[in-house]
């Protein structure tokens, strides 16, 4: 590594993070900048969350009061999605203006403008990790190691905050890419909340077997793909339903080119057109390789 690279390494090591709300993606942030030897200072909403941390040595001093953050260089917004533009409105009472601060929503579009129009200092993030389970509790070293972090910046967008972000990104061993708000939220529209919906909608039509016995049956028969296939519908509902909320359009419209698939396989199949449906499995097959 060269000196000027140790140089800016141990500059950002310096500086101070602050975290607000310590749930999954806020403690899983926590430990992993903690260990990487910054000071980190987290908010919650929660006494127990703050006691916890500080129990468990993710964070170098927690509270519940957005005063803590005045000593942060560089604030991560973990809370739920409806909090993340009113945080940051809160926020701007307390920070120099120096400040950077970035969050981890899974919808960026009104999100990145509205907070950039709050605290010009800010920079869209999503480090696209997570679990079926949420809070603190479910908190672990190195979720976002080898996973994509995208970086969402604007026309406004100061380039040394995002140069920020991006650093503490590769740090996290992450794979770090750009792209503007509007086009991470169409991509996570398709590869993230459609299959959420899909997969929910699977559960659904399989609770739905009128007859319990073969209702019973299926239930004990389900076995891997089962599980694959409809892990992502059995998740945080409150999650699932925010990425409908902030993200509509662009899942409205993942939603009717997945509609559009479906009523092409139900046509074929009541066509019994079994060569066609073939050809459709086929580049399914060959594709999904090379889009993995
Ligand atoms: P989570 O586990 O429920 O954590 C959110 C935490 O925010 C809660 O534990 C709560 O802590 C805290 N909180 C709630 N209101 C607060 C407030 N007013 N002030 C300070 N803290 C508050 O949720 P998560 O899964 O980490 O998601 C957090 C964000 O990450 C969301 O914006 C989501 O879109 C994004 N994200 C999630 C995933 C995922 O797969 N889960 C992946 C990438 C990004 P208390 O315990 O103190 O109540």
């Amino acid at each position: 590594m060269s000196r000027s690279s140790v140089e800016s390494l141990a500059s950002l090591s310096n500086r101070v993070i602050g975290i607000v709300g310590l749930g999954l993606i806020g403690g899983c942030l926590a430990i992993d900048l903690k260990r990487l030897g910054y000071a980190v200072y987290g908010v919650s909403r929660r006494s127990e969350t703050v006691t916890a941390a500080l129990d468990q040595g993710m964070v170098t001093d927690a509270g519940c009061d957005l005063a803590l953050m005045a000593q942060a260089d560089i604030v991560f917004v973990c809370t739920p999605m409806a909090l993340i533009v009113p945080t940051v409105q809160a926020l701007a009472a307390y920070l120099p203006q120096s400040a950077i601060v970035t969050d981890v929503g899974s919808v960026k579009g009104e999100i990145v403008s509205a907070a950039t129009a709050m605290w010009p200092n800010f920079v869209g993030g999503h480090p696209m990790a997570g679990k079926a389970e949420s809070g603190l509790g479910a908190a672990e070293i190195g979720l976002f190691h080898e996973r994509p972090y995208v970086i969402t910046p604007i026309g406004t967008t100061k380039p040394h905050a995002v140069d920020a972000v991006a650093e503490i990104a590769t740090q996290l061993g992450s794979r770090l890419y750009k792209s503007t708000p509007t086009a991470h939220d169409r991509a996570v529209a398709a590869i993230s909340h459609l299959p959420v919906m899909v997969s929910s909608c699977l559960l659904h039509a399989c609770l739905s077997e009128s007859d319990a016995d073969v209702k019973t049956l299926a239930q004990h028969l389900a076995s891997s793909g089962f599980c694959d296939t409809s892990r992502v519908g059995g998740g945080n509902p409150e999650l699932g339903t925010m990425m409908a909320q902030f993200n509509r359009s662009a899942l409205l419209q993942s939603l009717q080119q997945y509609r559009h698939q479906l009523d092409s396989v139900i046509e074929l199949i009541e066509a019994e057109q079994w060569n066609a449906l073939e050809q459709k499995l086929s580049i399914a097959q060959q594709e999904r390789p090379k889009y993995l």
